[in-house]
């Protein structure tokens, strides 16, 4: 049973129907409808959406994630960038993140395609967020992206250091994780951002140490959030507990006076909630 602070009303769908319509006929995935994520209507009714691109098969197994695990084959939709660019171009979508599953199958690990899906992105008017996989630590994937110039470059370290292992997949990495944001901030990426989930059985002073480790990485927007169980089966871990809306607060306090340029800490926070305000906050700062 959820605590009441993080039931959702449920929306009219009705007044988001263009969107999906479109992204139907584009033949493409947003991890909005998919994960339904219960900011939707006020992401979309704002302009913003989160794109998955490069397949809905992940090559890992984290103990947070309800994408299916397999093998993709080194398989990649050639035209999927084209057709993002033009439903964003066509619903006038202002700002859009790009994410994706793990692709350890790609040479890449899916940069290029990521440095294509900004390209063009950039060319249909909108600003974007990069939300990237770790690229198996590769410091020119994480070159190649940042080089396409998004606007933002988003990389999540999702839990504390003690729990990484236990929550992620046994290839991801704290270490490696902050090893990418810090890579993509030398390599010039304007803004950086990484994002944690809360009520895993961390600690109040594991999560100050996680942001003050985010900090020293030179990240400049953090996003806290609850994390709420996929599904009832084994794979996916129980929450811990479930966080007060007071302790998100006080997290928030913390991240600010340490720095951050813009934070987003509640119990409903996703790495992609607000986005594009958290975008213009840090522009501010
Ligand atoms: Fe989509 Fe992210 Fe908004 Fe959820 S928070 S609706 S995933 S853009
Ligand atoms: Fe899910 Fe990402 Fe982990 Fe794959 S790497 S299982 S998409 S969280």
């Amino acid at each position: 049973m959820l605590p009441p602070w993080l039931a959702t009303t449920a929306g009219d769908y009705g007044s988001i129907s263009r969107i999906r319509q479109a992204l139907n006929r584009y033949g493409l995935y947003t991890v909005c409808e998919g994960a339904r994520c219960p900011n939707i209507f006020r992401c979309w009714g704002e302009g913003t959406a989160t794109f998955m691109i490069l397949g809905e098969v992940c090559t890992r197994s984290c103990r947070f994630c309800s994408v299916r695990t397999g093998d993709p084959r080194g398989l990649v939709d050639m035209g999927e960038a084209e057709r993002l660019a033009k439903a964003v171009k066509e619903l006038g979508l202002r700002y859009v993140v790009v994410t994706s599953v793990a692709r350890d199958d790609l040479p890449d690990g899916g940069a290029s395609a990521f440095a294509e899906a900004v390209r063009l992105l950039k060319g249909a008017g909108a600003l974007v967020e990069v939300l990237v996989p770790d690229f198996g630590g590769s410091a020119e994937a994480v070159a190649a992206v940042v080089r396409s110039g998004p606007d933002v470059f988003a990389h999540n370290i999702e839990t504390v250091r003690r729990l990484t292992p236990s929550v992620r997949d046994r290839r991801a990495g704290y270490d490696r994780s902050l090893a990418v944001l810090r890579a993509a901030k030398e390599f010039g990426a304007p803004l950086t951002k990484s994002g944690l989930m809360l009520g895993l059985g961390e600690t109040f002073e594991e999560v100050v140490e996680a942001l003050d480790d985010l900090r020293r990485a030179d990240v400049d927007i953090v996003t806290i959030g609850q994390y709420i169980r996929p599904t009832g089966s084994p794979r996916h871990i129980k929450p811990a507990r479930y966080v007060t809306p007071e302790e998100f607060e006080k997290l928030g306090d913390v991240a600010r006076a340490m720095g951050f340029k813009a934070v987003a800490s509640g119990p409903l926070v996703r790495s992609s909630y607000m986005a594009a305000e958290l975008y213009r906050e840090a522009l501010r700062n």
